[in-house]
């Protein structure tokens, strides 16, 4: 590009590119201080299964804790994360420690479930994601069943082609792949024939405002007849009230994620609910 150019382009888009680049300087460098200092902690969220009562899965979620900000949520952060680099080493550390925690429970003789780890849409830019998600598993000794993989439609759509190729590589690994946030977007059926998910995630906001109306009764229903339909397990996230818990057992939904049965929890708090599960009839 010519200067003359250049300068058009800058002076054209000035005053919003200096501010988002300067604003994404700064929290780029506020997160290599995270990773350097170890800001980062992960909490985990039970799945359960209505039938039984038990755990079926835990979810890693990303917290950073900032010494004079306090704790960030993660959509705070890492849509921000996502635009640089940072976001590959910042989600390679949660892989590993959710790898490496799932790992710990088994050996000391914990329930096994899998782990789910999400997966952001910048991860998928690189080809070898399989291959660093193998590295991973084989650093924890975890087996691969005992990982699951959440991607949504978005990074799907994003990346297409590449997506198609990655999946494959990662279920070929023997790794679980769930479909995050289902029903946010378009929703397109025809990826779940094309990508064998082993789980589907019903968004929260579909179960946020569920009052059990004959539309949202039969919205949630053909999801469910869809999941038994590609013999995909469902679980509804962000059940919150007894009164949601009910209106899902009607339409027999089987699994389950919200704080009506546990907010997310740490390390700790999470080890104690499995020991507790375990010990449990
Ligand atoms: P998500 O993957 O859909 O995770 C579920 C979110 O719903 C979590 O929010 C969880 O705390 C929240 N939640 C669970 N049950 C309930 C409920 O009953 N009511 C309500 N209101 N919320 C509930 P969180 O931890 O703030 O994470 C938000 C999003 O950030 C996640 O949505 C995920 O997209 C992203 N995220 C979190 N951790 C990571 C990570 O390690 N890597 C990547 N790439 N993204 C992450
Ligand atoms: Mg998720
Ligand atoms: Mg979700
Ligand atoms: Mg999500």
């Amino acid at each position: 590009r010519t200067k003359e150019q250049g300068r058009n382009h800058y002076q054209f888009y000035s005053p919003n590119l200096t501010d988002e680049s300067s604003l994404l300087l700064r929290i780029e460098s506020l997160l290599h201080q995270a990773i350097e200092k170890k800001q980062f902690y992960l909490h985990y969220q039970p799945q359960i299964s209505l039938a039984t009562g038990k755990i079926v899965g835990m979810e890693a979620l990303l917290r950073w804790q900032h010494p004079s900000l306090g704790v960030i949520p993660p959509q705070k952060f890492i849509p921000l994360a996502e635009k640089t680099d940072l976001m590959l080493h910042i989600n390679k550390w949660v892989l590993k420690t959710a790898c490496a925690q799932n790992r710990s429970w088994q050996k000391d003789g914990l329930p096994s479930i899998p782990i789910a780890v999400n997966l952001c849409s910048r991860e998928f830019q690189q080809p070898n994601l399989a291959e660093i998600v193998a590295r991973v598993l084989d650093e924890t000794a975890l087996d691969p069943q005992w990982l699951e993989l959440e991607v949504t439609e978005l990074t799907l759509r994003q990346h297409l082609n590449l997506a198609r190729k990655t999946l494959k590589d990662l279920q070929n690994l023997g790794v679980r792949i769930a479909l995050d946030d289902f029903g946010r977007g378009f929703s397109s059926l025809g990826y779940l024939k094309q990508f064998s998910f082993r789980t589907l995630k019903i968004d929260q906001e579909f179960i946020r405002d569920f009052r059990g109306t004959s539309e949202e009764m039969g919205l949630i229903s053909a999801v469910l007849a869809i999941g038994r339909g590609f013999n995909i397990r469902v679980v509804a996230e962000g059940v919150e009230t007894p009164e949601q818990l009910q209106l899902l057992r009607e339409i027999d939904c089987q699994e389950v994620q919200g704080y009506l049965f546990s907010y997310p929890l740490s390390a700790k708090e999470a080890t104690e609910f499995l020991g507790k599960m375990a010990r449990e009839p």
